[in-house]
């Protein structure tokens, strides 16, 4: 069904019929604006991202209800990443006019399945025309214990960095995509269905050990040059810890793609050298967390090889307004 068969408020309606009443939620969808708790001693921390047709997915290479899941998870990633709890999400949405209320269910589904599954709850938004694609604008809120916050600016040098899960699957996934080849089944689900590491952030933040932290969204290198940026100091990186996916060696992944590629939504984090132990204990419950180099005096990232310094990755990480943006 087109969209002008139900107008812009049965539209609304649509969207929003199957969301459930949040604990926390005073005043949800309905009224000028959404009204909410926040738990008694925490303080609230705010993320948007927007998602463009063309610029961040491509209709022929995902589906709908992964798109809506996929519009969550990187947005609760940056609410994972300062180890804060999500709690309340808003959706702008522009929709071109051959959008069918079909798709919007599709996209709706898959939205609030992974809003739930991270315990958050859509709360408000705003709908209208695209004259172009697609567009997706996606606010996040979360809540985290006063003072527990993490942010890049806490490392310093003999920190060990650590890493969640691999690297690089995403990117090699999307560069075959763009060279219309199909990638395979485990590298393509990391890209289309990034997890937000929240559990881990949480228990980072309540056990105050990480330093400082950030979601890999640009990829390792820009990243942790974001961390250093803000915390000062510089890095060793050793490349042979480096956690590389079986699927992404097979399909010939190479350090500089893991180094580089963006989305692998894994948490990257500092943590004072004498509480490894604490981390590793983590890992039964939170899964493979990995030491990959560590916060030195000086200025910039030493990638080691074997030991020796000398090997530089190829290629920038991610940038809107870069060469490859
Ligand atoms: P207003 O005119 O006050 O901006 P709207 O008519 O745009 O209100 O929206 C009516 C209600 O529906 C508001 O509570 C708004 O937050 C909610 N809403 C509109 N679009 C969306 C959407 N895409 N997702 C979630 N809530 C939405
Ligand atoms: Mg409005």
């Amino acid at each position: 069904m087109k969209l002008s068969g139900v107008g812009e408020f049965g539209l609304i309606d649509r969207i929003t019929r199957h969301v459930e009443n949040h604990p926390l939620a005073v005043r949800g969808i309905g009224d000028d604006c959404a009204h909410n708790r926040i738990p008694e001693g925490c303080e609230l921390l705010t993320s948007t991202d927007m998602l463009l047709e063309g610029v961040h997915f491509r209709r022929d290479w995902t589906n709908l209800e992964t798109l809506g899941r996929k519009a969550v998870a990187v947005n609760v990633s940056d609410v994972a990443a300062m180890g804060a709890k999500p709690r309340f999400l808003y959706l702008g949405l522009a929709l071109p006019d051959d959008a069918t209320v079909e798709e919007v269910d599709a996209f709706m589904d898959g939205f609030l399945s992974e809003a739930e599954r991270y315990g958050a709850c859509l709360v408000g938004g705003d709908t209208c025309r695209s004259l172009q694609g697609w567009v997706l604008s996606v606010t996040v809120e979360g809540t985290a214990t006063q003072g527990a916050a993490i942010g890049r600016e806490g490392a310093k040098a003999g920190d060990l960095i650590c890493v969640s899960g691999n690297l690089g699957d995403s990117a090699l996934a999307l560069k075959m995509l763009m060279k219309d080849r199909k990638p395979p089944e485990a590298l393509a689900w990391r890209h289309h269905r990034p997890r937000a590491r929240v559990d881990l952030g949480v228990r980072l933040s309540e056990s105050r050990l990480a330093t400082a932290m950030i979601d890999l969204s640009d990829g390792l290198a820009a990243d942790l040059g974001h961390i250093l940026e803000r915390s000062g100091g510089g890095a060793r990186i050793d490349l042979q810890t480096l956690p590389l996916s079986e699927a992404f060696r097979e399909a010939g992944g190479s350090w500089d793609q893991a180094v580089t590629g963006g989305e692998d939504y894994e948490l990257l984090f500092t943590i004072p050298a004498g509480r490894w132990p604490e981390v590793e204990a983590l890992m039964s419950e939170i899964g493979p967390i990995h030491r990959i180099g560590e916060i030195r005096e000086g200025q910039g990232i030493d990638w080691l090889e074997g030991g020796q310094p000398g090997w530089q990755p190829q290629a920038a990480g991610f940038n809107h307004f870069g060469s490859r943006g």
